[in-house]
C-alpha cells in the first residue's frame, strides 16, 4: 500500500533537488543497456518522478476516498510488492531479477479506479498493463520494455449469472475454476466451454485461450 504523504504541490520543488546520487543504487537495473550511466540516472529519476506525479494524480481525483485509493497501490518499497507481482506469474523466466517490473502495482476495486488511473498515466505519460489470470505465455499482461503500470484485476471479480436468460456478467479478475463452480451451482444445465486449467483467467481464456473439455 502506498500512501501520497507530502504535499503533491513539491513534486515539481524536489524534483529540482534530487540528488543524482540519491538514484544510482538503482544503476543495475540498466545493466544490459548502452545507456551512459548519466542518461540511466536521468532515466530512473525521470520514472520515479513520473511515478510520484501519478499517484498524486490518483488521490486528487478521489479526495473523500484518499485511504481506499491507497489501499490499492503498492511501489517497490511496500512490503507486499513482490508478493503481489508474483502472485499469478506462470512462467517463471519472466520473474528474473532482470524483468523489467512495474513502477507500479494497481489492485483497482472500483470502476472509478480504473477510470483515475487511465486518465493521471495518460496525463503523466506511463504505458499499462492489464493482467487477469496472470497466465499470459509471454508475460505480456506484466512485462514491458518500457516504464509502466501494472493494473491487476484481482480484486474484481464478481460472477453474475442469469439463468433464464443464459447469460453472464463476470468480472475480468474471476478465474475459469470459480466459474464453473457458480454455474455448477445455479444450474445443472448450464456450462462454459473453458480451458482444462481452473486458475486461467476468464478475461485472457476469452481473448487467448480456446481449449478444454468441451472442445
Ligand atoms: C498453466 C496454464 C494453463 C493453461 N491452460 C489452458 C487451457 O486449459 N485451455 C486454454 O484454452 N488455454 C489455457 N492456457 C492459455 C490461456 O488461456 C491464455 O494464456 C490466456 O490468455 C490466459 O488468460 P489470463 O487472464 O490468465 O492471462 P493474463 O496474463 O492476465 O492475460 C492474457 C492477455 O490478456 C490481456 N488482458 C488481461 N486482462 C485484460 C483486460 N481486462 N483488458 C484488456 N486486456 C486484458 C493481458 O494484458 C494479456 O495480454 C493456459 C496457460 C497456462 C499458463
Amino acid at each position: 500500500m502506498v500512501v501520497a504523504s507530502t504535499s503533491c504541490l513539491d513534486v515539481g520543488q524536489r524534483r529540482k533537488t534530487l540528488k543524482i546520487d540519491s538514484v544510482k543504487g538503482f544503476r543495475f537495473i540498466f545493466k544490459s543497456s548502452p545507456m551512459s550511466d548519466d542518461d540511466a540516472a536521468l532515466q530512473v529519476k525521470s520514472s520515479h518522478a513520473k511515478t510520484e506525479e501519478f499517484v498524486c494524480c490518483l488521490s486528487s481525483l478521489h479526495p473523500q476516498d484518499s485511504s481506499s485509493i491507497s489501499s490499492v497501490i503498492y511501489s517497490p518499497d511496500d512490503s507486499s510488492y513482490s508478493s503481489v507481482l508474483g502472485s499469478t506469474i506462470r512462467n517463471f523466466r519472466f520473474a528474473t531479477q532482470t524483468t523489467p517490473k512495474p513502477l507500479v502495482i494497481l489492485t483497482p476495486s472500483s470502476v472509478s479506479h480504473i477510470q483515475s488511473t487511465i486518465h493521471c498515466s495518460r496525463k503523466h505519460g506511463l504505458q499499462i498493463r492489464v493482467r487477469s489470470g496472470g497466465h499470459d505465455f509471454e508475460g505480456s499482461s506484466f512485462v514491458s520494455p518500457v516504464p509502466f503500470l501494472l493494473v491487476d484485476m484481482v480484486s474484481l471479480r464478481s460472477i453474475d449469472i442469469d439463468v433464464v436468460n443464459k447469460v453472464a456478467w463476470i468480472q475480468s479478475g474471476a478465474i475459469l475454476g470459480e466459474l464453473y463452480y457458480r454455474l455448477a451451482d445455479e444450474a445443472d444445465t448450464l456450462a462454459f466451454p473453458g480451458g482444462l486449467c481452473p486458475t486461467v483467467g476468464v478475461r485472457g481464456y476469452m481473448s487467448g485461450g480456446g481449449y478444454g473439455l468441451l472442445f
